[in-house]
C-alpha cells in the first residue's frame, strides 16, 4: 500500500530557479490538489551572473525573485540555507540541516535534484542531491541525531521521494493545465531571463519531449523512490 504522498511536500534545491524550472508545474498541481509546499533553497545564487552587480546584490536579487515565484505557485514557505553558490558538499552538518527540516516540517514527499545523473550536471545539484537523500535517511530514524530526539524533535519517516532531471525518469506529471503558472514563476527570476519568449519555447519543447514518454502533451518528468 502507498502511504499519503504529494499532500505534504518539501522540494529541497540548490538554487533560485531550480525549484520552478524542475518541478515548477507539479508543484503547482500539488497545491491546486490542496498539499502545502516548502522550498528550500540551498545557496544563495551569487554566482548565476548579472553584469555590473556585487555577488552579494546578486543574492538579495535572487531571493526576491525565489520570494515572488513561490508565491506564483502557491508556496506554504520558502527557506534560504545561504551556502556559498557552487561551493556545496555533501557533508555532514549540511545533511543534518536538511534532516533536521525534514523532522521539523515533517513532509510525506521530499523533491531534489538527482545527484547519479552522468558525465555532467552542476555540482551544487549533485551536492544537493546526495545531502537530501541522506538527510531523508538521518530524518527517519531516532538512533540519528540523538541530539534532535533529546530537544523532543523525533524521528520522520518520508515515504517518497522525487528526482528532478533524470535521465530516464519513471514518474510524470501532467503539468498542462499549470503551464502558464509555471511560466509566470519562471519569469519572477529576472536576473536570469534574457527574453521570456526563449526561455518560454525552451520549456515548452522539453515539457513535450517528457510528455510523450507518458502520453502527455506537457510533462515534467521524475525518478520516483518510495522508502518501505
Ligand atoms: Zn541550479
Amino acid at each position: 500500500m502507498i502511504r499519503s504522498e504529494f499532500k505534504n511536500v518539501l522540494v529541497v534545491v540548490a538554487h533560485p530557479d531550480d525549484a520552478e524550472l524542475g518541478a515548477g508545474g507539479s508543484i503547482a498541481r500539488w497545491v491546486e490538489d490542496g498539499a502545502v509546499v516548502r522550498t528550500v533553497v540551498c545557496t544563495n545564487g551569487d554566482k548565476g551572473t548579472k553584469d555590473g552587480l556585487s555577488p552579494l546584490a546578486l543574492a538579495q536579487i535572487r531571493e526576491k525573485e525565489q520570494l515572488a515565484a513561490s508565491k506564483a505557485l502557491g508556496v506554504r514557505e520558502t527557506l534560504f540555507l545561504r551556502h556559498r553558490d557552487g561551493e556545496l558538499e555533501d557533508e555532514r552538518a549540511f545533511r543534518h540541516q536538511i534532516a533536521f527540516l525534514i523532522r521539523h516540517f515533517k513532509p510525506d514527499t521530499v523533491v531534489t535534484h538527482d545527484p547519479w545523473r552522468p558525465h555532467y550536471q552542476h555540482p551544487d545539484h549533485q551536492a544537493v542531491g546526495h545531502a537530501a537523500f541522506k538527510g531523508v535517511i538521518y530524518a527517519r530514524d531516532d538512533n540519528f541525531l540523538p541530539e534532535l530526539g533529546c530537544a523532543g524533535i523525533r524521528a520522520h519517516h518520508t515515504n517518497t521521494l522525487l528526482y528532478t532531471n533524470a535521465l530516464a525518469p519513471d514518474f510524470f506529471v501532467d503539468i498542462e493545465a499549470v503551464f502558464r503558472k509555471k511560466i509566470r514563476a519562471i519569469g519572477c527570476h529576472k536576473s536570469q531571463i534574457r527574453t521570456l519568449r526563449v526561455t518560454e519555447r525552451r520549456v515548452r519543447q522539453r515539457s513535450e519531449e517528457t510528455g510523450r514518454a507518458a502520453g502527455l502533451r506537457l510533462a515534467e518528468g521524475f525518478t520516483i523512490a518510495r522508502m518501505r
